[in-house]
């Protein structure tokens, strides 16, 4: 039998290319209906107008939000009855379904709990970039579910999640290409993170050279 392993990789290089390219994010935290429309033919329906087009929602289960075919066309739809956190996840993990181009509807569970485990991590990953968490943690700001709950606007659940993986990365394992998408990401999100947390002593280096400079300058 074949045993499925999550491509971590490949999950994370997708939200990063999305995080890099997006007009439409600018900072955290972004407009996912937006973002979906700028990437993807999707459309995004809630439960609320399915019901009025007689399509039968009670199918779709409890998920907060579902992909699926209907007359020809692939739909998110999504239940306006949950919570934000909850409806900006779920709909970011069904969109990486189709960009991560799994098979919707497997019965091999291996092969499922593979695809859950990579578009999580996909959503994740957009939601509350990796990159942007630990510069932010490098200026000297703790990482705490509250702090990602009020500034990203994620579910409780999906802050702690975060922060248990986050506490697993190990940034000497990045490839170089890897560590270039970092720099990049950061410097396109450097408004977001000085608004959170200005960076340490960025000027006064400057300001510290200049004047030695000048008082060298003298010295001659
Ligand atoms: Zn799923």
């Amino acid at each position: 039998m074949v045993t499925y392993k999550p491509d971590f990789r490949k999950a994370y290089k997708l939200a990063n290319e999305i995080l890099l390219k997006s007009r439409e994010i600018k900072g955290f935290p972004f407009s996912v209906t937006k973002v979906i429309k700028e990437i993807s033919d999707i459309q995004c329906c809630s439960y609320d107008r399915a019901h009025k087009y007689d399509i039968d929602i009670e199918s779709f289960g409890s998920d907060a939000a579902i992909l699926t075919e209907y007359a020809g066309r692939l739909i998110i739809f999504y239940n306006q009855q949950d919570i934000q956190p909850r409806i900006r996840f779920s709909m970011l993990h069904e969109i990486g379904h189709y960009l991560l181009e799994h098979k919707l509807k497997t019965e091999n569970l291996n092969l499922y709990e593979k695809q859950e485990v990579e578009t999580n991590y996909f959503a994740a990953q957009l939601l509350m970039p990796e990159q942007t968490l630990i510069e932010i943690q490098a200026r000297g700001k703790r990482i705490s579910t509250d702090f990602l709950v009020s500034s990203f606007q994620v579910s409780k659940e999906a802050a702690r999640k975060r922060i248990e993986t986050l506490n697993k990365i190990k940034p000497e394992y990045r490839t170089r290409d890897e560590k270039e998408f970092d720099d990049l990401i950061l410097l396109k999100y450097k408004m977001f993170l000085d608004s959170i947390m200005p960076a340490k002593n960025s000027y006064n280096w400057f300001d510290d050279e200049y004047e030695r400079q000048q008082e060298r300058d003298t010295w001659c």
